[in-house]
């Protein structure tokens, strides 16, 4: 039996990690933790019989402890309930399938108490991967990637020597727009650009795909994960989404790992790591697949990705300027008070406007955010 908690279980991955518990009968759900959607969270608490839920909301939270109350469970609220389940004792995996910044404290609380990570929270890698790294060294507790992009880098790793890599190849799928020029680009619609081809995720990770500040925040990710050099890491678009990574090796043998895409697989791999287990659903057929096309990104007009470039190479305190800065703006494109290719705009006047700190601690790192908001707040 495995005991996870799963924090962010209302949304994306947090849905599909419970259905992968659903499925394997050994998983043993502790705890849950959601913003403030306590519909689906008291109908999985009825579902998983959690022995706590956390919501962010403090006045959902009352809600759901009076629409609970006939259960046996402990209803916590804010960053004290996050980091209340992200140390219970019996916790063996944290699922850290929250969206934003705000994953940082819960994630470092739970190697601290010697919680193994499954993290789709890629956040926390980009803004304190130099904190969190060294951190889970130290603790002796496994970073397992959630991220399909990084599950496949893991799964092609698995028994290599990491000293023998040359390079990470990241595939990316190109989002919604491929192939537009910029002045096409900045009249998109939100609607068009909630639409990815091959994957269904969160709102936010869907305009980052579209934007290509997704794969930017992967390279981050990847660097910090498997600790190789930003110059090690080449992204190449691969549009059917079916190869989801690769290792180039010092021999020049490539390793990759290929699926059609359904995150319950990475997500799966997480939780059993190293086994696998039977996961239903469709099968390559490589007969009908025909054909893999491979491109190289357009970084003229897709912005995100030289951005993301250029922070990661200032490092310290910039990613986290990126970062901070895209999900204003993406929340703000979402509420369509500007233009898609407004997004790009706003992360380079904040990197422009910011004076990087090296090695920032956690509390610098959450200052830069709140500075680069009110910058935002501001200026738009
Ligand atoms: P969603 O928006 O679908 O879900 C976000 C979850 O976080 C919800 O359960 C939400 O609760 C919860 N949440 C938000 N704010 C808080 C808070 N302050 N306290 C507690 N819970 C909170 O996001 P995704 O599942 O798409 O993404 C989650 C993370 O995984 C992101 O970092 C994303 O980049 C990463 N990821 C996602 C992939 C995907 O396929 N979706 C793929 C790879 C990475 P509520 O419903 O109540 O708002
Ligand atoms: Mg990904």
């Amino acid at each position: 039996m495995k005991t996870i908690a799963v924090l962010g279980s209302t949304g994306s991955i947090g849905t599909q990690t419970l259905e992968v518990a659903r499925e394997q009968k050994d998983i043993r759900i502790a705890a849950l933790a959601a913003g403030r959607n306590i519909k689906i969270l008291e109908e999985q608490i009825r579902e998983f019989h959690p022995r706590m839920a956390a919501v962010w909301d403090e006045a959902a939270a009352e809600k759901l402890k009076i629409s609970v109350r006939d259960m046996d469970v402990k209803i916590v609220s804010g960053m004290e309930g996050l980091l209340e389940i992200s140390t219970l004792p019996e916790v063996e995996i944290l699922v850290t399938a929250i969206v934003g910044m705000i994953g940082i404290r819960p994630t470092i609380a739970a190697i601290q108490a010697g919680k193994h990570i499954a993290l789709a929270n890629k956040e926390t890698l980009v803004t304190a991967g130099h904190i969190i790294m060294p951190l889970a060294k130290k603790c002796g507790v496994q970073i397992l990637p959630v991220d399909s992009e990084h599950s496949a880098i893991f799964q092609s790793l698995n028994g290599e020597n990491p000293a023998r890599i040359a390079k990470l190849l990241i595939t990316a799928s190109g989002g919604p727009f491929r192939g537009r020029t910029r002045e096409e680009l900045a009249g998109v619609r939100v609607e068009d650009a909630l639409k990815h081809p091959n994957w269904s995720m969160g709102q936010k990770i869907t305009i980052d795909s579209a934007t290509l500040v997704n794969k930017g925040l992967e390279v981050m990710e990847a660097r910090w994960l498997f600790g190789v050099d930003l110059d090690q890491i080449q992204v190449v678009v691969q549009p059917q989404s079916v190869i989801h990574s690769m290792v180039e090796f010092t021999d020049g043998a490539v390793i990759a790992q290929l699926g059609t895409p359904d995150m319950k697989l990475p997500i799966q791999y997480a939780l059993f790591y190293p086994d696998r287990r039977f996961l239903g659903g469709a099968r390559l057929d490589f007969a009908r697949l025909a054909k893999i096309t491979f491109e190289e990104p357009d970084t003229d007009v897709f912005l995100g990705l030289p951005l993301a470039y250029r922070a990661a190479r200032e490092g310290g305190s910039m990613p986290t300027v990126f970062n901070a800065a895209n999900e204003r703006a993406v929340s703000k494109f979402l509420r369509r008070e500007i233009g898609f290719t407004d997004i790009y705009k706003i992360i380079t006047e904040c990197m422009d406007a910011h004076q990087t700190r090296q090695n920032p601690s956690v509390e610098e790192i959450l200052e830069t955010e709140q500075e680069t908001y009110e910058l935002i707040e501001s200026r738009w």
